[in-house]
């Protein structure tokens, strides 16, 4: 059975920063967690809630599994990062929030005494990321040939050893980059948590769904 058609609300969150961000959102809105995620290895929390609310659980997720559950109705709604949901193939979803959490940037990287980084024609560049479908548009948008190599983690490395002359990678403070003699050289989008929403749950669970996305969006608000 979907979540869809089961009572209550379902909402699938990326485990990590954005976890460690959303919960204190969601306390604040009357969702409380009754174990601590950061203690807990179960992977499905239900929530004490205010008055008014239904049933509610989390079901803490990989980041890129956030957009497959919300597809196929395994999850009501879902808090996963911008950079994920451009790099899934579809848009199944509503995506009514900008939740303002766990901000980076999208950026193209090279390493810092790369003499060709600063050119406007490149020629052709390998690329090493995980986000191969957001370099793969990027550089054809930029008439650029880029030959995308992908990898699942540690992108710094691949111009280091020879790999790939530039990443595609999410940057934060920017020490990771600085760390390993690399900088940004291309910006490519702004990231932060996006609430998303399963489409049927919006007709078959509205108030409920909009209710919640209201008391999120009143909460975002007031802290801007
Ligand atoms: P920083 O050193 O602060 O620039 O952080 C860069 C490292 O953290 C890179 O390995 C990124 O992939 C990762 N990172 C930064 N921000 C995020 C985020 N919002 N979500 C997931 N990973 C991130």
């Amino acid at each position: 059975m979907t979540a869809s058609a089961e009572e209550g609300l379902t909402v699938a969150v990326a485990k990590g920063r954005i976890l460690d961000e959303a919960i204190p959102l969601l306390g604040d809105i009357g969702i409380r967690a009754r174990e601590d995620p950061l203690r807990t290895r179960k992977l499905i929390l239900e929530a004490d809630v205010a008055p008014g609310w239904p049933p509610v659980r989390l079901v803490l997720l990989r980041a890129q599994d956030v957009p497959t559950y919300l597809e196929y109705g395994a999850a009501d709604a879902g808090i996963a990062g911008r950079d994920v949901l451009l790099e899934y193939p579809g848009e199944e979803w509503y995506e009514p929030l900008d939740l303002g959490i766990a901000r980076c940037r999208l950026v193209v990287a090279a390493r810092e005494d790369d003499p060709r980084a600063q050119a406007t024609a490149p020629g052709s560049v390998r690329v090493a990321t995980k986000f191969e479908r957001i370099a793969r548009r990027h550089f054809a948008k930029s008439g650029v040939r880029a030959e995308i190599v992908k990898l699942y983690g540690s992108m710094e490395l691949a111009p280091l050893v020879g790999l790939a002359d530039r990443i595609v990678d999410l940057v934060a403070t920017g020490n990771t980059l600085r760390a390993n003699g690399l900088r940004a050289v291309e910006d490519i989008a702004d990231v932060s948590a996006r609430l998303i929403v399963n489409k049927a749950s919006m007709k078959m669970k509205a108030s409920v769904v909009k209710e919640f996305v209201a008391k999120l969006r009143e909460r975002v608000e007031a802290s801007r």
